[in-house]
């Protein structure tokens, strides 16, 4: 065999999009998750590098962070051991998924996208719509309404843990520039240290998964909802749709990013430590438009901050 002729055997060299992916996944190889804590604002969970044995869920021999990324976090009932694995769910379309064993029993916790935007110079942005699957029993409207409940209240717990959710109920956890090799909203480690924490959330919320974490209150199935006449008036109002939209498109994103590169509030940059959101300049509530010109970076806490002062202002 020519070896001058590998590189023309293997098409995943020639393509620009799956050159981008692998030249992402070296760089979450190159991440360490710092002293293997996750943290969530001042809360962390300590935890330590490696798994009992591989956790494996397809014949995918194509997973991209093989060998990396796996962790185990004692909780109080036991340890739960996550897994990172990076791979082509179909068709050209990349996943980072998050699976999890606790007791023995294994399943996936949480998986998020990565989709490129026309617009965007090759960016790879890192967004996942929250969603759940549990299925009642005969009761397909008790079902979706339990489903929308836990995907409103997840939501509104991460973005009131500072993650950016948009009102659609989409999380996005990075944006990674593949020509600078860098996160535009955040750091790596960070990245890495959000992406298991979220997933050790989402595994107590979707309740089957044999573990609940001690800080969260337990998730429970209200009965009611599986009677067979349960109408609208008795789901909580969470669930009802919020008019509007003021969400941002991606590519809007990737350009505030590109434009400030750190906080219009407070000047610190993912460096410092922090992440950044986008946020309207003049309220959506109040008329704001979604473009470029009304839009800003801050951190999340300067974010958090204005919005509160917006709360009581008008
Ligand atoms: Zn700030």
């Amino acid at each position: 065999m020519n070896s001058d002729f590998s590189v023309f055997d293997d098409p995943i060299i020639l393509d620009k999009e799956i050159s981008d992916i692998y030249k992402f996944a070296s760089h979450l190889k190159n991440t360490e998750l710092p002293k293997y804590q996750i943290k969530m604002g001042s809360f962390f969970l300590q935890g330590r590098e490696g798994i009992t044995k591989p956790i494996q869920y397809s014949d995918e021999s194509f997973q991209l962070l093989k060998g990396y990324h796996n962790y185990t976090f004692p909780i109080h009932q036991g340890e739960v051991e996550l897994s990172l694995q990076l791979y082509e769910n179909t068709n050209c379309h990349y996943r980072i998924n998050c699976f999890g064993r606790f007791n023995n029993k294994s399943g996936q916790l949480f998986s998020i996208n990565l989709t490129k935007e026309k617009d965007a110079k090759g960016s790879i942005f890192l967004v996942q719509k929250i969603k759940f699957s549990d299925r009642l029993k005969g009761n397909t409207k008790a079902t979706k309404a339990f489903r929308q409940m836990k995907q409103q209240v997840f939501s509104e717990l991460l973005y009131k843990l500072g993650f950016d959710i948009t009102e659609t109920n989409d999380l996005l956890l990075g944006i990674y520039d593949t020509k600078s090799e860098t996160f535009l909203n955040t750091t790596s480690e960070k990245f890495i240290s959000d992406f298991l924490m979220i997933s050790l959330l989402k595994g107590h919320f979707m309740g089957n998964k044999g573990y609940q974490l001690e800080i969260l209150p337990t998730f429970n199935l209200n009965p009611l909802w599986l009677s067979s006449d349960a109408s609208s008036d008795v789901f909580p109002e969470k669930i009802q749709k919020r008019q509007g939209s003021r969400s941002i498109p991606l590519s809007l994103r990737f350009k505030v990013l590109e434009r400030d590169r750190c906080c219009k509030l407070c000047g610190r940059s993912p460096k410092d430590g922090i992440t950044l959101h986008i946020d309207h300049i003049v309220p959506y509530s109040l008329g704001g438009l979604t473009i470029l010109e009304n839009l800003q970076a801050l951190c999340q806490e300067c974010n958090i901050g204005k919005s509160n002062k917006s709360l009581t202002k008008y």
